[in-house]
């Protein structure tokens, strides 16, 4: 199977922070594959702008290295490494000071797109919008994208809609959530949308429940004392759980265009549910041999801060009233990664007997790693000795089925930039979408603040504290394993 890669129009990317953890390990190994892929037209340019005091030649040279230590790898020799290098310029810019504005301004080319990344805090988004237009380099086509944390309530995520509103349309803003570029984000919307065999069971009379689970094994580390300001609700349920939540419980829209789309995702977040207090488990990992404690790595005795959260979530609508979504996510659990589970109801009568057991389908969709899909099927165990009943997957990986073009799949970046080049804001947040998911957030946060809400510590290496398990016991379920 040969993928064909439609190259994008000529652009001008700037990436602001462009010497900065997220542009060197994400966005420029990206890059670097979307050039391999033969994506960027020629003349496409990458300009960094950051504050650390560079050239270009000393910015090629660390972006070469970037490249190298955190790219995916790519069908490309040394010439293609520099032809992409040659794409590259830097310019040293203060968003809060004048320096660099005029010379980045001065470098801009007309009747191109023109993209300007914010790679940096989101205290600076006002500086960068505001500076963008004062040296007239922002037109009514250029894009902006910007970083989460998109605020940590909702009155700072109004703020920063409110701060870009005055320098940008609504049609100019891509908020990136990485989640929605993975491959299998999207083809949720396929399987669900493209086939007649799930859509009519997509609903309460036939799924039982749907989990999802976004596990992680690495703990805090370096970033503990930002990380102890926002906590997993925040950090991850907020906006990667929600959006997944949203994916796989939206009406089908009208067709596949960003506003149809964002429209249908809105009206998910604007049904779900009130939370009681027993519906949510926070936890915080222990001390691991060598492995601080999340209070050690967070550098803060006291914190109260969760490094997990389970929680059971309602959708109020006629599709999904009385059908449960556990929603889980936490740190230094027992393997990495993520999956939603759509577990369907058993079937009502088993001619089988008792004995034979009961067998459920699960459709598992996996999105790291092994991206892909399986369809959990009930078949009789082979051989003679009367009727045993066996669950067997239906397995789709991608990398089985795409062969080596699986290698070929671009990674969540990789896909969103380009679709920010082509203009296309489908898989991007809208600005309604982020406040309505604070506006359900918030008081989730500030109920067990008011409460004083101690996290549950859990092991390291674990499914997450023991009362996460409860909270789907209790309903007579029971999470899948955490396991790659
Ligand atoms: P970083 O601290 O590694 O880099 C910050 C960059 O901003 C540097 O290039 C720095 O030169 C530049 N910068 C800082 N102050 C500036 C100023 N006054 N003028 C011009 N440039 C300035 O940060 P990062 O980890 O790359 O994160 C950038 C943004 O992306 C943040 O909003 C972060 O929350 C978000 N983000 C990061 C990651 C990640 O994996 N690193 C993941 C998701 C989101």
């Amino acid at each position: 199977m040969v993928s064909r890669v439609i190259p994008v129009e000529t652009f001008d990317l700037v990436i602001f922070g462009g010497t900065g953890d997220l542009a060197r390990r994400k966005i420029l190994p990206g890059l670097f594959r979307r050039f391999c892929a033969g994506q960027m037209e020629d003349g496409a340019r990458i300009i960094g702008a950051a504050r650390s005091d560079l050239d270009t030649a000393a910015y090629r040279e660390m972006v070469r290295e970037a490249v190298i230590e955190f790219g995916r790898g790519g069908t490309c020799d040394i010439g293609t490494m520099q032809g992409f290098l040659d794409t590259l310029h830097y310019v040293r810019v203060d968003a809060r000071g004048e320096q660099g504005w005029q010379s980045l301004a001065d470098m801009m080319l007309p009747d191109r797109v023109r993209a300007f990344y914010f790679s940096v805090g989101p205290g600076l988004f006002g500086d960068l919008a505001k500076r963008l237009h004062q040296y007239g380099m922002a037109d009514a086509s250029c894009r902006i994208v910007v970083e989460k944390p998109f605020g940590r309530d909702l009155q700072s995520a109004r703020d920063l809609n409110a701060v870009l509103a005055q320098h940008f349309d609504e049609t100019q803003i891509y908020r990136i959530d990485h989640y929605l570029g993975k491959e299998t984000v999207q083809n949720l919307m396929v399987v669900r949308f493209g086939n007649m065999l799930f859509e009519p069971l997509w609903n309460s009379q036939y799924v039982d429940h749907i989990q999802i689970t976004v596990a992680e094994t690495v703990g805090v580390g370096g970033r503990g004392e930002y990380y102890d300001r926002s906590g997993a609700m925040r950090d991850m349920l907020q906006n990667h759980l929600m959006q997944l939540l949203c994916l796989i419980a939206m009406e089908p829209p009208a067709k596949f265009d960003p506003d149809a789309v964002r429209d249908e995702k809105l009206k998910v977040i604007r049904a779900l549910g009130h939370i009681a207090p027993e519906e949510i488990v926070r936890g915080q990992y222990m001390k691991d041999g060598e492995n601080g404690s999340y209070l050690e790595d967070a550098n803060n005795p006291r914190s109260t801060t969760e490094s997990f959260v389970a929680l059971k979530a309602h959708i109020s609508n006629w599709r999904w009233a009385g059908t449960p979504f556990y929603l889980r996510t936490g740190k230094r659990l027992k393997a990495r990664t993520s999956e939603i589970a759509v577990v369907f109801k058993d079937a009502p009568h088993s001619i089988f007997g008792a004995k034979a057991g009961r067998h459920r389908n699960i459709l598992t969709i996996r999105l790291q790693p092994n991206e892909g899909m399986e369809l959990g099927v009930t078949i009789k165990e082979p051989g003679p000795g009367g009727m045993r009943l066996l669950d067997v997957p239906l397995d789709m990986s991608f990398a089985e089925a795409l062969g080596e073009d699986s290698a070929e799949i671009p990674d969540a970046y990789e896909r969103l930039i380009m679709d920010v080049i082509r203009g296309n804001q489908t898989l991007f947040m809208r600005g309604d979408e982020v406040e309505a998911a604070w506006k359900w957030t918030d008081p989730i946060i500030a109920a067990w603040e008011d409460r004083g809400d101690q996290p549950i510590p859990y092991e390291t290496g674990s499914s997450g504290p023991d009362d996460a398990l409860m909270l789907m016991h209790r309903d007579g379920r029971r999470w899948r394993e955490i396991m790659i």
